[in-house]
Order: C-alpha cells, then sequence, then structure tokens
C-alpha cells in the first residue's frame, strides 16, 4: 500500500483541482440542470477509473451507479454517496464565494466539500491510485444519488427495484464529521427521524381577551396540556408504547460505547449548558444512541411581535421531532402519538408528518467492523473512535432492508467542517488522507472473503 499512498501523495494538485472543479457545479437538489451536471461528472469520474458506469433515473434526482468487476473470491462492495448539496443561504455570512473552493489556512472552503464531496470522491480517487499501482480492488458497486439533502426520498424505492443490480456483501460510505477529538470515526448505523407538526383550533378568530377571557377556550393553554400529557417533569415520555422495540445495548456495543472519549463537565461547557444532566460517558452515549427521544422544535401561537396584543389564540401548533432506534419503525410510531390524542381528549387535533426516516444499525461483531478498523489506524495512523449508531439520522436503511447489506460508514471530515452552515470546509490533508483511507479499506476487503 504504500506505493499507493505515495501515488495519491504525488499527485496532490491535481486531486484538489478535480476536486475543486465539483465543487464549483451548484448542486442544490432543487436545480435541476447542475444536478445533471453533477452526476454526469461524477459518471466521467468513474469511467476514469476502469467503473462501468451510468446514470439511471429515479422518482427524483438522477443516480450515478458504476460497478467493476474485483478480485475472485472477495466480497462485492458497495459505496454509497451523495453529490447534492445544501443551499448556502445567508451568503454575508459566508468569508468567501460559497460555490467557489477558497483554499485558506489548510482548509478548503466551500459549500458541499465535506458533506459530501471530497468524502465520496476520495473513494474514486483511492481507485485511481490503486489501479495505477496495479493493486486489486474487491468487486465494487458505486451508488451516487441527488437527494440526500432532501430526505433521499428516492432511495428505498430505487434499491429496493434494483436489489438484484445492488447486491452486495456490505455497505461503506464516507460521511459526517469526525469526532470531536479529530480522530478518524466509524459509526455503525443510526437513529430515524420522525418529524411531525399538531395544530390546535379554538374560536374561528382571535378574539379580545378582556370582553371574552374565563370564557372562550384559549388554544394556547390547550396546547401546553396537550404537551403535558406526553412528557412528565422529569423527561420521562407517557406516550403508551413509545418505548416498543427498543433493546438495550448488547455486549459488543457496551464494549465499543466504554471505549469512547468523553468529557461531560468540557462538552457542557462548549454548549453552554450547567451540565449534561449528570450523565457519565456511557450513560450519555446509551442515551444518545439506544434511546428514543421526544423534542418539541418549535411552538406557534398567538402574537408574539413587540408590545403586547391582547388576545385569546383561536390556533396553536407544536413541532416536535421523534428520533427512534433499533427496531422502532416511524409508522408505527405515528399510531401511538394518534392514539395518545385520542385518548386524552385530543381527538380533534390535527397531525400533519413531515418526515419519517427509519433507525438501522449494524451489529458491532459484525466480522467487516475489525477490517474497517485496522484499515482506517493504518492509513491514518491514529486510533479511530468507533460509534454504534449515530445520534442523527441517515438513510442506511435504504440498504439494510433493501438489500439485507451490513452497512459501515466512516466520516473522513474534520469535527468542524461547518456542513449545512456558512463557511462550510474540509481540511485539505484530511482529503488526501481520506484517499488513503478508502484505498487501505479496498484493500484489506478484497482478501477478506
Ligand atoms: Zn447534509
Amino acid at each position: 500500500m504504500d506505493r499507493v499512498y505515495q501515488y495519491v501523495e504525488a499527485n496532490r494538485g491535481r486531486f484538489i483541482d478535480e476536486l475543486k472543479d465539483l465543487l464549483r457545479i451548484r448542486s442544490i437538489a432543487s436545480i435541476g440542470e447542475e444536478v445533471k451536471r453533477n452526476a454526469e461528472a461524477l459518471q466521467a469520474h468513474l469511467e476514469r477509473v476502469g467503473m462501468e458506469s451510468r446514470i439511471m433515473p429515479s422518482t427524483g434526482n438522477p443516480m450515478v451507479y458504476g460497478e467493476r468487476q474485483g478480485a475472485d473470491g472477495g466480497p462485492t462492495v458497495m459505496l454509497y454517496g451523495h453529490y447534492d448539496v445544501m443551499p448556502a443561504e445567508d451568503t454575508h455570512l459566508w468569508d468567501s464565494d460559497p460555490f467557489e473552493p477558497t483554499e485558506r489556512d489548510g482548509r478548503i472552503y466551500c459549500r458541499g466539500v465535506g458533506d459530501n464531496k471530497a468524502q465520496h470522491f476520495a473513494h474514486i480517487k483511492a481507485l485511481e491510485a490503486m489501479q495505477a499501482c496495479g493493486v486489486a480492488t474487491p468487486h465494487l458497486k458505486f451508488v451516487l444519488e441527488g437527494e440526500e439533502e432532501t430526505g433521499s426520498a428516492s432511495l428505498p424505492g430505487f434499491v429496493r427495484d434494483h436489489a438484484a443490480l445492488l447486491a452486495a456483501d456490505l455497505c461503506y460510505a464516507a460521511d459526517g464529521p469526525r469526532h470531536e477529538s479529530n480522530r478518524p470515526t466509524i459509526y455503525l448505523g443510526c437513529r430515524g427521524v420522525l418529524g411531525l407538526e399538531i395544530s390546535l383550533r379554538g374560536a374561528k378568530a382571535d378574539v379580545h381577551s378582556g370582553n371574552r377571557g374565563n370564557v372562550v377556550p384559549n388554544t394556547a393553554w390547550r396546547l401546553l396540556d396537550m404537551l403535558r400529557t406526553m412528557r412528565d417533569a422529569s423527561g420521562r415520555v407517557l406516550i403508551d408504547g413509545f418505548e416498543d422495540g427498543v433493546a438495550p445495548p448488547g455486549e459488543a456495543e457496551r464494549a465499543m460505547i466504554a471505549a469512547l472519549p468523553y468529557d461531560g463537565a468540557k462538552l457542557a461547557d462548549e454548549l453552554g449548558v450547567e451540565s449534561l444532566r449528570g450523565m457519565a460517558g456511557p450513560d450519555y452515549n446509551e442515551a444518545l444512541m439506544f434511546r428514543p427521544t421526544l423534542t418539541i422544535n418549535g411552538l406557534t401561537s398567538g402574537y408574539s411581535g413587540p408590545g403586547n396584543k391582547t388576545i385569546i389564540p383561536a390556533r396553536a401548533a407544536v413541532k416536535l421531532d421523534i428520533r427512534l432506534v433499533v427496531d422502532q419503525d416511524p409508522g408505527h410510531m405515528v399510531g401511538l402519538v394518534r392514539s395518545h390524542l385520542d385518548r386524552h381528549g385530543f381527538a380533534d387535533a390535527e397531525m400533519e408528518v413531515h418526515d419519517a426516516m427509519k433507525p438501522s444499525r449494524t451489529a458491532a461483531d459484525n466480522r467487516y467492523v475489525p477490517i474497517i478498523v485496522e484499515a482506517v489506524r493504518d492509513a491514518s495512523g491514529e486510533e479511530p473512535v468507533v460509534w454504534p449508531s449515530l445520534g442523527g439520522s441517515i438513510p442506511q436503511y435504504a440498504f439494510v432492508e433493501g438489500l439485507g447489506t451490513p452497512c459501515i460508514w466512516s466520516a473522513y471530515a474534520n469535527w468542524d467542517e461547518a456542513n449545512h452552515a456558512p463557511n462550510e470546509n474540509v481540511v485539505t490533508d484530511l482529503f488526501l488522507q481520506a484517499c488513503k483511507i478508502s484505498a487501505g479499506v479496498f484493500d484489506r476487503l478484497r482478501g477478506a472473503g
């Protein structure tokens, strides 16, 4: 592998220039032209590294698919990434043009550089380096989607419809920031998410709080009463069945959690809170990875402008998200919330489901985990942090459920990549290191049967 790593170093400038060309494409999921241009550019890159590739339609933005025969006897590895990016918004908060890649302080700044272009491009450049050095790879299949940032709506159907084409022994993907210690990071799963909006209506319109106070019901108070039935003051969620399907971490997962770096006091200080409910590392990580949450995201009712407006609000609404853990199902959870409302005197509440993504997790004792850990350690020279699950949500279930394929993800971007925020960036050296890590992973998987 030393030759492969040297090839990456020797071609550093060109790899960066090629990445910059991809970054200049404003592939925001809603801008069709640019999305198409990005898909075509990636297809050309895949062809150049010996992949048979094509752009495939989906119910949304096109998928870029590529396949390359590998060494006999090795596993088939699916590589997943996304070429769409978040909008740049608030452009005045950026220190340089969000769509003109700019290098400063050893970093490349541009929308989409960390999330996710430098990360999946590292796989492609790893293939180039291996090909140039005559190092064989396992059988590889690439799926690059163009609507991850808007919820990957087409991906599960696409995977199901092309299950035979996409069949693989393992899905390996690179996305997300590293652990805040900036050690390379591997994660085996994620929580799911369910976004809900619940609204209540009272009088036909807002009414005078003096003329009608004590007589006309106040919808804002009623919304608060409703929320109080859902969770008690200690934080326990009171929706019947809310913890259905929740399994405690197994032995291998507990061992992983115990090894995670954690400094509760420092983290609380960075977040500007007094403490993280006094939690020790294992409790903190178990709460984050193995337990569902019920979160109020926002409340709307009545008047909130300057001064006062003495009204009784006619309407009140709450936006909630529920993070789900394996093996919870968003559809089942919607039913639980609905029947909770009905049973507690809120049958008239209107409930809208905004988004739903299933949780998924690859077992901590999966045979590919130590192989990936070793490859990452080797290429980076650092001990990776391994998370049994992310607290957040990624569309991993599409592969786990649609293909029955275990998934392992690596985070190649620096912990402060500022994805989705102004001044998104990737440390340039980490992009080069990512190319080496991908090559190391492919090399080890080739012999892993
Ligand atoms: Zn993102």
